[in-house]
């Protein structure tokens, strides 16, 4: 480790420490490039975490711009923030956290248009986005593209997190995994939404940081993924359970031929 500086090593020390990390996990970290859909409640405590964790490249997308109603649960921000660009805002404080972090901020939304350029060059996709037309934009990129695709979702006092790998070229043998319309084959018309039916702040820090150690995982190769899975959480009873997802044989993303 002579070749590594004091900083390096004492920064990342408890990474280091861990046997499923070490330094050639801490390596893969410091390679990895993913791209962030959402710097809200849920993208801005990944992005803090995933600072930290020492990854080289983060691409954060969100057209929004930082109101008071935010403060509640995106504790990236502060009060002075209102107003300014989340993309922005949020990229400078991950920044501060971890000066060697590559940081691209995108204030635009992400569409069919631009999901090519703003995914291609990443190996993850990080979900956090407030709307299910942009879900469905991504996890269709998400998909031609290639990239595992990381979802977090939160409505009021529940929460689910879930890893799609429909796109990625399968192991001879392997379970085809499904992709996110498999999940949630179309908008729902009862779809919840935070501005409306309200959600706890301190839930979104959960699942924005379970999104977090999730892309860890999926890059250093620790544990297992939640690829083909996904994993529930309310709150209020705080029981968690994890259902296993199959391909939805009529998904017209996932089982469209090329
Ligand atoms: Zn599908």
């Amino acid at each position: 480790m002579s070749h590594l500086s004091n900083d390096y090593v004492e920064r990342y020390s408890r990474h280091l420490l861990l046997k499923e990390i070490g330094g050639p996990g801490q390596k893969k970290l410091a390679a990895a490039r993913i791209a962030l859909v959402g710097a809200g409640g849920l993208g801005a405590p990944a992005l803090l975490y995933l600072a930290a964790a020492g990854i080289g490249f983060i691409r954060v997308i969100d057209p929004d711009r930082v109101s008071l109603s935010n403060l509640q649960r995106q504790v990236i921000y502060r009060t002075a923030d209102i107003g300014a660009e989340k993309a922005q805002i949020s990229a400078e404080a991950a920044r501060a956290l971890n000066p060697t972090l590559m940081i691209e901020a995108h204030a635009s939304a992400l569409d069919d248009s631009n999901a090519a350029d703003l995914l291609g060059d990443c190996d993850l996709v990080l979900d956090g986005s407030d709307t299910f037309a942009t879900r469905h934009v991504v996890n269709a990129a998400a998909h031609r593209l290639g990239k595992i695709l990381v979802s977090g979702a939160v409505g009021r006092w529940d929460g689910q997190i879930a890893t799609f790998a429909s796109g990625r070229a399968l192991p001879r043998g392997e379970e085809r995994s499904p992709c996110y319309q498999c999940l949630v084959p179309e908008i729902p018309e009862e779809a919840e939404f935070c501005a409306r039916d309200g959600v706890v702040g301190a839930l979104t820090g959960v699942i924005g940081t379970l999104m977090a150690l999730e892309a860890i995982k999926l890059v250093t190769g620790a544990g297992e993924s939640l690829i083909g899975r996904v994993m529930f959480l309310n709150a209020l009873s705080m029981e968690t359970h994890i259902a296993r997802l199959r391909p939805d044989p009529e998904c017209p993303v996932c089982l469209t031929p090329d």
